[in-house]
């Protein structure tokens, strides 16, 4: 397809899929969305650091070709339009991106755009990787405990949107039915939410976990859920879960419930479940008992911004949306509009978002520098205003001061 607005460089080739698998070349078009707000101050830094570490990995065999694709403020600007299609398309055409915060306007029914993109991409796998880096401030005694990685079910759940409100003709026509028909008592004053769980949607994910669990060997899949109360969507989840760990990967997985019978976890990745209320509790107290967490959409949400809290906060969380092929990785905070320009905040969130990338396509030499420029320059104490506050005899500094900070660590 020509777009419109984006410009493909030409010096760059496409990532393909081959054989099930990617096939990411030399110079590989990597998309960017720069984001709203705080989006230019962190994507601009973050850029120079991830071309730095490349460079430094790769002596400029390999090269990344940035092709910059428009959402929220500055597509409206461009073609009138939060999420123009040509934006999607880019992402369905070169697989791999990522975006900066996006400002989700307030009210008149506008749905949020990073839902939107999730969903129209089919980005069923929101995958919060947890761990925290010395120095880090953290309200944990052991911070350094935790180290997990979170595959969140990104389309079902009550997060579907499938909802109508109390009053409404359509709440009072789906309360009748149940009533009459279904013999629920549900108040005719009822807002009502559907929350939609299914097996299909379940498989997929936990494939992905413990796909992810077996190639960076990791010990166990813990299947978070809150099935003791909701059988028929948690509950099923997690039955899905093990059904699909015994059918796909019988031979290298074992449930937690057969090693209690003495069969020997001796080499394989135990698949265990956990209620999420205790889950909460859990990874605050015993958070190294768990290194992979699979769990529907709505527990995903609470359970990624706690268990990233306990490492130093949304700041430095980094995300990617992913589904079979097509990833889309994203700083995990909003778009903070009072820091907007100032050169201000901690790139941390979407700097380490493109280090997964950068895992994602195979590079693991320059995220790895990366990583480790990162936790040097942070040991250095060299940090921005956030960290700052809670550190002691730290010294602050701006965004971009940060960005040179660690590309001189390299
Ligand atoms: P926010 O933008 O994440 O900001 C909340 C606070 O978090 C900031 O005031 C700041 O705390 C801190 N913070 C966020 N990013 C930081 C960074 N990079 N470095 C240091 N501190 C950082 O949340 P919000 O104010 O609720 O949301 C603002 C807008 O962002 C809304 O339009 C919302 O819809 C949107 N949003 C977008 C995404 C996304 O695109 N994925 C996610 C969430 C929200 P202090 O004030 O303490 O300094």
């Amino acid at each position: 397809m020509t777009f419109n607005k984006i410009v493909v460089p030409a010096e760059g080739e496409r990532i393909t899929i081959r054989e099930g698998k990617l096939h990411v070349p030399d110079h590989p078009i990597l998309a960017f969305i720069e984001g709203d707000g705080i989006g230019p101050d962190i994507t601009r830094a973050s850029l120079r650091i991830w071309n730095a570490a490349v460079q430094k990995a790769y002596g400029g065999q390999r090269q990344i070709a940035w092709m910059e694709i428009y959402a929220g403020e500055n597509a409206d600007r461009l073609y009138g339009s939060y999420l123009p299609q040509e934006t999607l398309q880019a992402m369905k055409e070169f697989l791999v991106g990522i975006k900066g915060p996006l400002t989700t306007p307030v009210g008149g029914g506008f749905r949020s755009l990073n839902v939107t993109l999730r969903q129209e991409l089919d980005l069923y796998a929101c995958v919060r990787p947890v761990r925290w880096f010395p120095g880090v401030p953290s309200p944990l005694r052991r911070p350094d405990l935790v180290d997990v990685v979170i595959f969140r079910e990104n389309t079902e759940d009550v997060y579907a949107g499938i909802e109508w409100a109390s009053g409404s003709p359509e709440a009072q026509r789906v309360i009748s039915f149940l009533n009459e028909e279904m013999g629920t008592e549900i108040s005719p004053e009822a807002g009502i939410g559907i929350k939609p769980i299914t097996e299909f949607g379940t498989k997929r994910l936990v494939r992905k976990a413990i796909r992810h669990a077996l190639e960076n060997g990791r010990k166990s899949v813990t299947l978070v859920h809150k099935g003791n109360i909701q059988k028929y969507t948690e509950g099923a989840f997690r039955n899905w879960g093990y059904e699909l760990a015994r059918e796909e990967f019988g031979d290298v997985t074992v449930a937690e419930e057969d090693t209690w019978a003495g069969k020997s976890a001796e080499g394989k990745v135990v698949i265990k479940d956990r209620i999420a209320d205790i889950m909460f509790q859990m990874m605050l107290l015993r958070p190294s008992e768990f290194e992979v967490i699979a769990t529907p959409n709505l527990n995903g949400d609470y359970l990624s911004d706690a268990v990233a809290a306990e490492v130093g906060g949304v700041g430095i969380a980094p995300g990617g949306n992913i589904s079979d092929f097509i990833a889309l990785f994203e700083a995990t905070h909003g778009t903070a509009p009072k820091y907007s320009n100032q050169d201000k905040v901690n790139p941390g969130s979407l700097l380490l978002s493109g280090v997964m990338m950068l895992d994602y396509v195979g590079w693991k030499e320059a995220a790895r520098a990366i990583i480790d420029a990162y936790v040097k320059t942070v040991a250095q104490k060299i940090v921005t205003y956030d960290f700052a506050r809670q550190m002691e005899g730290a010294k602050e500094v701006r965004t971009s001061e940060f960005a040179s900070a660690i590309i001189a660590n390299l």
